[in-house]
């Protein structure tokens, strides 16, 4: 509970999670969060009675009308309107990001503007595919640069531009124009059956909108995406094994070599857990590490 560095104690991570698929998921990045941050970390939930071994888990209700990845963007969108009080400072975290350095609280120093978030490893024009129901089965196109024009009214001046990643966000209650701008714009093209759902469309709309293009990201160390399916056909993913995961070695969590310390890991794609794989190896070597007192729950 206690955040002791000066200057933290009025921050918290959130996680957002619903269903309970989701729910279960979130306890290894809780278990690592817990490891390595001093923060308070709240965990708000939806249709889901699942046990949490965690002291400050809130049970919220959802609109009926929303399936569960609807809902969960939902809740991840609005969640400023649910922890407002709480802290001060927030991190929204993404239940597939991992805690994986001692100084993991220092992001919290970097709260600046409106919102921080870090850089997606893709550009906008990269992403399009993923975004919209365009029918280009990869590579780049505009499809979605072309949505956001019409749905929004939005121009989005560079195919180039790289996406904000939506896993890891700090706010607070400075940051409440932006998440109801993105909220609203996620909601609008949830029945529009063009778009994908996902929030991140909507948050390239959002940061375009409201002029935020230029502002520098949060760095890399603090949202550190890992692919394991990067550079892997969509038709050939559901087959995809060990042997075929993209492998990332130009980072470390032991701080050798100069290669960057990340202090968040986002495993998108569905690599946490996935033994044998080196990058989540390395993670989960670290909660063996006896130099912890504190033990690993469950
Ligand atoms: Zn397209």
């Amino acid at each position: 509970m206690a955040a002791g560095r000066r200057g933290r104690a009025n921050s918290a991570f959130v996680f957002a999670v619903v269903g309970d698929r989701h729910v279960a998921g979130v306890k290894t990045a809780l278990l690592f969060l817990k490891k390595f941050s001093r923060a308070e970390i709240f965990v708000i939930r939806s249709r889901s009675q699942s046990r949490i071994q965690h002291d400050q888990v809130m049970t919220v209700q959802l609109p009926d009308a929303l399936d569960d990845r609807q809902a969960t963007i939902f809740l991840k969108t609005a969640i400023a309107g649910y922890v407002r009080g709480l802290a001060k400072y927030f991190c929204y975290l993404d239940s597939d990001v991992i805690a994986v350095h001692d100084e993991v609280d220092s992001i919290f120093d970097k709260r600046s503007g409106a919102i921080n978030f870090a850089l997606d490893h893709v550009n906008i024009d990269q992403f399009s595919p993923w975004a919209v129901n365009c029918g280009c089965s990869g590579g780049s196109c505009r499809h979605l640069r072309d949505a956001i024009a019409n749905t929004f009214d939005v121009g989005v001046a560079s195919g180039d531009w790289r996406l904000w990643n939506g896993g890891v966000f700090l706010f607070d209650e400075n940051s409440e124009e932006f998440l109801a701008a993105w909220h609203k714009m996620t909601l609008a093209v949830f029945d529009d059956p063009y778009w994908k759902t996902r929030d991140q469309g909507t948050l390239a709309a959002t940061v375009w909108k409201l002029g935020y293009q230029e502002q520098r990201p949060l760095d890399s160390e603090f949202n550190l995406v890992v692919d394991r399916m990067w550079g892997i056909p969509q038709q050939r993913r559901d087959r995809a094994t060990i042997s075929d995961f993209q492998c990332r070695r130009d980072y470390s969590l032991t701080g050798e070599d100069n290669l960057m310390a990340p202090r968040l890991i986002h495993f998108i794609n569905g690599g946490v857990g996935q033994k044998g794989w080196k990058n989540w190896d390395d993670v989960h070597a670290l909660i063996r590490r006896s130099r912890w007192q504190r033990r690993p729950e469950n």
